[in-house]
């Protein structure tokens, strides 16, 4: 990224549109420039929050599943429901319009508004008039628009797209404001604090609302069947907006219709908590327009009447609705816990991670869904890591959907002689040849895996030879910067022959340890070690062949391949549960595939479901056997014996977390003796392949940066702590940033048993 300009130089509209690869680049560096600390501190907050307010919901699980069932029949039934909205917003005498397009519905807005001669209009918090450009196209006739939210006035002030859906302005600290403000108005207030920006921005605001003619809003959620409109804010200026001028327009997306007011409840209990962690937001307003208290009259103004419009608009969501992907877009009710939760947009936010409107993960969806495919090319910051998923109140699979934006991204590339003999040569996927060669390159592990341990001695010495890495980084996108791992001599498989004396998977009985790419030829002695451990409290262990699982496939969005190589490993994985064997994974991203992905991949009978229910990971497994039947772990992995000592900092894997085989690990670790700190961050940053690509490295080290300073705390209080992980990536990474070794948790325990 040695080309970009300097990010203090760029204002975040300009690179807004991230189709060109270009400005996508150009976003990350701004923002990691210059609001990478706000946005991390709110949305860190917010996350913390969020864990909290959900934490105490007894029912949360429950109150999910209504959501995802409410919002799942919605937009099966959405024809039915805006046609019954229609008759229900007539019947109460407002009027109703169902707007195509985004210019559709700004022109139907500018009419009405230019037949009422509307000069100034207040608008509440609306994302989908952010999509639809409303304020340009009213200022276009001279209608002038007063963004009425605080956020949105300040973005407005600054002339910015919003970075997050919750809290637009989330990227500027307050100091950033009061320079703004300073910058842009005439003032001799101090503006030193929260305090006194908001109340200078209260009373230009007030102004506003007192000469407005007209007023617009968004909608959370419209009940199909009484036209009722439910609003949640936190400062009251939606409130007014709606209520205070005669005319009110109310303009949302007709995802956003669900059948009755009655379906408001479960959203009124999951929106706040998922988005800012508060139980309820300060103002939750449930509208019948039109309102039947006389409007509020400026002195010297004529009263007029009170007018409602419904502005439903399409804009692509019918078309997302036939789409057997992107349709799972439409269940969001846009609270941003999935920004929140993740690592990385709480590092660069909605200016690089995000498009002209719509960020984060669940973002690219809606960019693609109404505007063109390469409007979501942002959601290559999406790394899979999968810590939103639990946290969303739909349960949306967002990893998912970007696997598949990136599979449409790479079916649009132009397909080259070098990337076909690539694929082939590689083994992509016939359909994944289009991909580019860093992409191809990546999601072929198992391939250069095996070529890179049959000449290991070779390989190791030339990769990191400079002109090697330069020939890598300019063909690959490997960054230069980062430290490959030496391919092993042998791979686990070897090891595994070499130890046991019998074929991998030729005995009968008991665990199969799945001998997952990424250990056989990346880290064959944490696989052994695995063995050991799983061994030393009595379990027969074996070792299957080793076979690609699609995971690295996937994840660059190569989904036919992935698909390929999930049916060829299948029926390996399902004549050993057909045995009665438990299948232990050590990898937790390939755990994942297992117990998750492959739900996408496989079709037509139970294997999926059954491995769901039969696949670990070692220390979850261990943990279980130990629980039932009462072993003494601290009497078989005495951790007194460990050479690495017993003060610990364990960092586990993000997807190891979403499977819930995460706190076992250190349950077993403490039970043993083991003194444990552990991580509290969402990902280390190196997410697989993400790290080792030139163009994320930079924004990889930096959403690092939040465990790395969580180690260098754990070590100040009483001396450096031997570093643990459960993923190889993670190893990776923070061996990058702590030039430490870092210990897999079933190698210390194996060396414990020496
Ligand atoms: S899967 Fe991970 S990287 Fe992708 S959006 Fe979710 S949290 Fe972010
Ligand atoms: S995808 Fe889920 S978590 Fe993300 S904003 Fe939408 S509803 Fe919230």
């Amino acid at each position: 990224m040695a080309t970009l300009v300097n990010p203090a130089d760029i204002n975040p509209r300009q690179v807004a549109n991230k189709s060109d690869k270009k400005a996508l680049l150009e976003a990350i560096r701004m923002t990691l420039g210059v609001q990478s600390a706000a946005i991390r501190l709110n949305t860190q907050t917010f996350n913390r929050n969020r864990y909290a307010a959900t934490g105490r919901l007894a029912d949360y699980d429950q109150l999910k599943d209504r959501a995802r069932q409410i919002k799942e029949q919605a937009i099966a039934n959405l024809p039915g429901l805006v046609e019954q909205l229609e008759a229900s917003v007539r019947a109460n005498g407002g009027h109703f319009y169902l707007a195509k397009t985004a210019a559709d519905a700004n022109a139907y807005i500018r009419d009405v508004l230019m037949r009422h001669e509307v000069k100034l209009v207040v608008k509440g918090k609306s994302m989908t008039s952010e999509e639809t450009k409303l304020n340009h196209a009213l200022e276009a006739v001279g209608i002038k628009v007063a963004e009425s939210d605080l956020a949105e006035f300040i973005l407005q002030v600054a002339d910015e797209q919003p970075s997050h859906i919750v809290a637009p302005a989330l990227h500027y600290s307050r100091e950033r404001i009061t320079a703004l403000f300073k910058r842009k108005f005439t003032t001799d207030l101090p503006l030193d604090t929260g305090e006194e920006l908001t109340k200078f921005a209260r009373e230009i605001l007030r102004e506003q609302f007192i000469a407005a003619d007209a007023g617009i809003s968004g909608a959370n959620l419209i009940a199909a069947d009484s036209g009722s409109i439910m609003l949640v804010e936190s400062e009251g200026n939606i409130r007014m907006t709606t209520t205070l001028p005669p005319v009110h327009i109310a303009i949302a997306g007709i995802e956003k219709v669900v059948p009755s007011r009655t379906d408001f409840a479960t959203f009124i209990e999951l929106l706040p908590r998922s988005g800012t962690g508060q139980p309820l937001t300060s103002y939750v307003s449930i509208l019948h327009p039109p309102l039947k208290a006389t409007p509020f009259m400026a002195p010297g103004k004529t009263a007029k009447p009170r007018e409602f419009h419904m502005v439903l608009i399409d804009n692509g969501r019918s078309r997302m609705r036939e789409d057997p992907v992107l349709h799972e877009a439409l269940y969001c009710i846009r609270c941003s816990a999935c920004l929140n939760s993740c690592a990385n947009f709480e590092t660069v936010g909605g200016h690089a991670f995000g498009g002209e409107t719509y960020s984060g993960g669940i973002g690219g969806s809606w960019e693609a869904g109404t505007g063109p495919l390469m409007n979501a090319r942002f959601s290559e910051l999406c790394t899979a890591c999968s810590r939103c998923v639990p946290n969303c109140p739909v349960r949306i699979d967002i990893p998912w959907l970007n696997e598949n934006l990136r599979q449409r991204m790479n079916f649009a590339q132009r397909s080259s002689g070098t990337k076909s003999a690539f694929g082939a040569l590689t083994g992509s996927a016939p359909e994944d040849r289009t991909a580019p060669l860093q992409k191809q390159f990546f999601g072929n592990y198992s391939a250069l895996g095996k070529w890179g341990t049959e000449v290991a001695g070779l390989a190791n010495a030339s990769t990191n030879l400079p002109g090697a890495r330069s020939m890598m980084e300019s063909v690959f996108g490997v960054d230069r910067r980062r430290t490959l791992p030496p391919f092993p001599k042998k791979t686990w498989e070897q090891l595994y022959r070499e130890e046991s004396g019998v074929k991998p998977g030729a005995l009968p009985t008991g665990v199969v340890m799945l001998a997952d790419v990424f250990t056989n030829y990346g880290a064959p002695e944490r696989g052994m070690a695995a063995i050991r451990v799983l061994r030393a409290i009595g379990l027969d262990v074996v070792l299957s062949p080793a076979m690609p699982d699609g995971r690295a496939a996937m994840s660059q969005g190569m989904i036919e391949t992935a698909r390929l190589q999930a049916r060829a490993i299948a029926p390996m994985l399902r004549r050993y549960l057909d045995e009665g064997r438990k299948i232990v994974v050590l990898e937790p991203s390939v755990l994942a595939m297992l117990r998750r992905d492959f739900k996408h991949l496989l079709d037509g009978d139970d294997t999926q479901a059954l491995l769901a229910q039969n696949s670990y990971e070692p220390l979850e497994y261990l943990w279980k056997i130990a629980q039932e039947q009462g072993l003494d772990l601290a009497q078989t992995f005495p951790a007194a014996k460990c050479p690495h000592g017993t003060r610990l900092f364990y960092h586990s894997h993000c997807q190891q977390r979403t499977c819930n085989a995460a706190t076992q690990t250190v349950d077993v670790l403490r039970a043993a003796g083991f003194d444990v700190v552990t991580s509290s961050v969402e990902c280390c940053g190196m997410a697989g392949s993400f790290g080792y690509k030139h163009e994320y490295y930079e924004m990889s080290m930096a959403v690092g940066e939040d465990l790395f300073a969580q180690v260098q705390q754990a070590d100040g209080e009483g001396g450096p702590r031997t570093l643990v992980a459960s993923g190889i990536s993670c190893h990776e990474q923070l061996f990058a940033g702590m030039g430490r070794e870092v210990v897999h948790p079933a190698e210390l325990l194996a060396s414990t048993l020496e």
